[in-house]
């Protein structure tokens, strides 16, 4: 039971995305050997799918634009949250970032002139999305994947790490398995970066594919580390709504950027009747303004279907509760109707955003260019993740590192769209970087077997249960169908702490998992080991969310529908107690620096 491969590295990195590439990149170029595992193919991760663009102050197509007013978005949309030194790295490194990945083969849509074009997202003062159509991540991919076999860097694929290793308070390795065969990996290293993505499979309806349950912040947590803001999940107001089979498949905010519109089925523009006080005098009163702003007036302020994702999901459930939703539950999305300001729509909405045309077109047989499109808020992104120094990278636990959606911090309450693939970017190479330096500065740690047995034991436990067992799937799904409904997008205390009381029942259920077959390619047995970062995370999720009793951002509580100034004073952390237990813990906001106050003031 206890055989396993050892392989060893001075950087592992644990993740292929556009953060663990970007971030064995720069470990690679530190001069350390980096080994980089990852659960699916190469270039298979979410990253890929990422459509609408990456968010930096290239201000190419606006000249207004600058990393001070990216900075003051950036803290405006995550509601004040947000570790306020990574937003200013972030706001700061972001085109650097953009502009190497040119230099590395990127080839971005541009401008009349040959600059890289930028497109309108929300919350986003000026057109910032560097993009490629609405393929960007898929360039963003091939690009740092292209750079990244160069540097030696050696890969795993289709490997899950189940469990960190640590002597003492340090991390030392990792341990997993190939999914292919079913053998144990041992990964010996000075550092690990954590780079694993989201949670989305935690719910029932999400733009995330298969790989995303959490596995990441599970192994920091179960490791150690602090959680930070996981109460704050992303619902994107539009994912498909019909037909049942593709419900959720992500509807890129590309449509809205390109002029595309809510309208309820009276056919009203609802957004216009619910923008916030804080975002009013950035934001369109008229249609004829919001247009304006689609073709580029600078004189112009943007259509309130640019307003952030946390406002738009809520006013699409709200149109859909009080009973002027589409047929099938949601709201439409029309781009169709700027053939009236525009000659040649159709082929332009073709070129603008050619995988929505095919989507809806292969999928649910509507062709966006004459038709609108049925959308509705999807479970896209996890704001929360592991607490990290803003500058390194390194969690609580030293040596081990976190970048990417896995990360905390950055985004506060709510995230920009276009904000995670510059977060990839910007932090995934710091990340690099200072995992590299601490593997330089720290000599190998011991490995200790009796982790190894104990992770070996627990991962073979399903088999020995066999068929008799709890069926995964069927726990996975009453965990899925249990976050929708309880710790979804409108939250009430008693929902919650039923939740809370379901999980443990979830829990119990998961101790008795069994499957069957072997360890040859088992899809059942990769399930049940999901499922126990899935229940830690929801776990995570549901004890932050009752603890903030306010509204902000991604977290709404019926309950407590507005903002409060005591909840704003502080992050809500997670952490694994000395009895095994979840602790919730209140960390207070560290002051704003007072040139970043100003900032933040100069562009209200
Ligand atoms: C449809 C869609 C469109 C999007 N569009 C945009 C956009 O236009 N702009 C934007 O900024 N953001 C967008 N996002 C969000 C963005 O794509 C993601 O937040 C981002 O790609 C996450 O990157 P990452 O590197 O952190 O992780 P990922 O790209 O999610 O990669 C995670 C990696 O970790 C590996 N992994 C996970 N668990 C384990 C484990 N236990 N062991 C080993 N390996 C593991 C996976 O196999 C994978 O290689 C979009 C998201 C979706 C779903």
């Amino acid at each position: 039971m206890g055989e396993y491969q050892t392989h060893e590295h001075d950087v592992l990195v644990i993740g292929a995305g556009g953060a663990g590439l970007r971030a064995a990149i720069e470990a690679a170029a530190g001069g350390v050997s980096v080994g980089l595992v990852c659960k699916s193919l190469l270039g298979k991760a979410h990253t890929v799918m990422a459509e609408g663009g990456v968010a930096a102050a290239l201000a190419n197509v606006d000249d207004r634009d600058s990393w001070k007013v990216h900075f003051a978005d950036t803290m405006r949309g995550g509601q004040y949250l947000n570790n306020w030194r990574m937003a200013e790295l972030h706001a700061q490194e972001a085109p650097a970032c953009v502009r190497e990945l040119e230099a590395w083969g990127a080839l971005f849509d541009r401008t009349h002139d040959g600059k890289i074009l930028q497109r309108n997202f929300g919350g986003h003062k000026y057109p910032r999305l560097a993009h490629v159509g609405d393929r960007t991540g898929l360039e963003m991919i091939r690009t740092l994947q292209d750079h990244g076999i160069h540097q030696g860097i050696d890969v795993h694929m289709e490997c899950t790490v189940v469990t960190l290793l640590k002597d003492g308070d340090r991390v030392v390795g990792a341990f997993g398995y190939d999914r292919e065969r079913g053998r144990f990996r041992m990964f010996k290293a000075k550092a690990v970066v954590l780079a694993t993505g989201g949670i989305g499979r935690a719910y029932k309806i999400t733009s995330n594919s298969w790989e995303y349950t959490g596995d990441g912040h599970s192994l920091a947590y179960q490791a150690g580390a602090d959680l930070v803001d996981m109460e704050f999940v992303q619902f994107h107001p539009t994912g498909m709504v019909w037909p049942p089979s593709v419900r959720g498949i992500l509807v890129t905010e590309g449509v809205r950027g390109e002029g595309g519109i809510l309208v309820n089925k009276e056919g009203k523009r609802f957004m216009f009747s619910d923008i916030p006080e804080n975002y009013r005098s950035q934001t369109a009163d008229n249609p004829e303004e919001g247009w304006r702003y689609v073709l580029g007036d600078k004189n112009a302020r943007r259509p309130p279907e640019l307003l952030t994702r946390d406002h738009v999901a809520r006013c699409i459930v709200r149109e859909v509760r009080e009973g002027r939703g589409s047929p099938h539950g949601g709201v439409f999305l029309d781009i169709a109707w700027i053939k009236e300001k525009i000659s040649g729509a159709p082929e332009h909405i073709k070129k603008k955003l050619p995988s929505m045309y095919h989507q809806f077109k292969q999928l649910a047989d509507i062709d966006i260019t004459t038709t609108p499109m049925e959308v509705g808020p999807t479970t896209h992104y996890i704001m929360g993740g592991v607490r990290v120094d803003g500058d390194t990278q390194m969690s609580t636990v030293p040596g081990l590192f976190a970048a990417g959606e896995v990360a905390g911090g950055l985004h506060g309450a709510n995230r920009l769209g276009g904000n995670s693939l510059s977060d990839l970017l910007v932090f995934g190479r710091r990340a690099g970087m200072y995992a590299a330096k601490f593997a330089k500065e720290n000599a190998a740690g011991k490995i200790h077997e009796d982790q190894i047995d104990s992770a070996a034991k627990s991962a073979l436990s399903p088999f020995d249960r066999g068929p008799s067992g709890e069926n995964p799937y069927q726990i996975q799904r009453d965990l899925q169908e249990m976050m929708q409904d309880l710790v979804g997008i409108v939250r009430r205390e008693a929902e919650i702490k039923t939740a809370i009381d379901k999980l443990g029942g979830l829990k119990s259920r998961s101790e008795k998992v069994g499957v069957d077959g072997n360890r040859e390619y088992n899809p059942g047995w990769n399930t049940a080991i999901d499922l126990n970062n899935l229940l830690t995370v929801s776990e995570a999720i549901a004890r932050a969310a009752v603890e903030r009793k306010e509204s902000r951002g991604g977290h709404f509580r019926e309950d407590f529908p507005s903002k409060s100034d005591e909840f704003s004073k502080f992050n809500i952390l997670i952490r694994k107690g000395d009895d095994g237990a979840m602790q919730v813990v209140r960390q207070p906001i560290a002051e704003l620096r007072a040139d970043l106050k100003q900032i933040i003031e100069e562009n209200k």
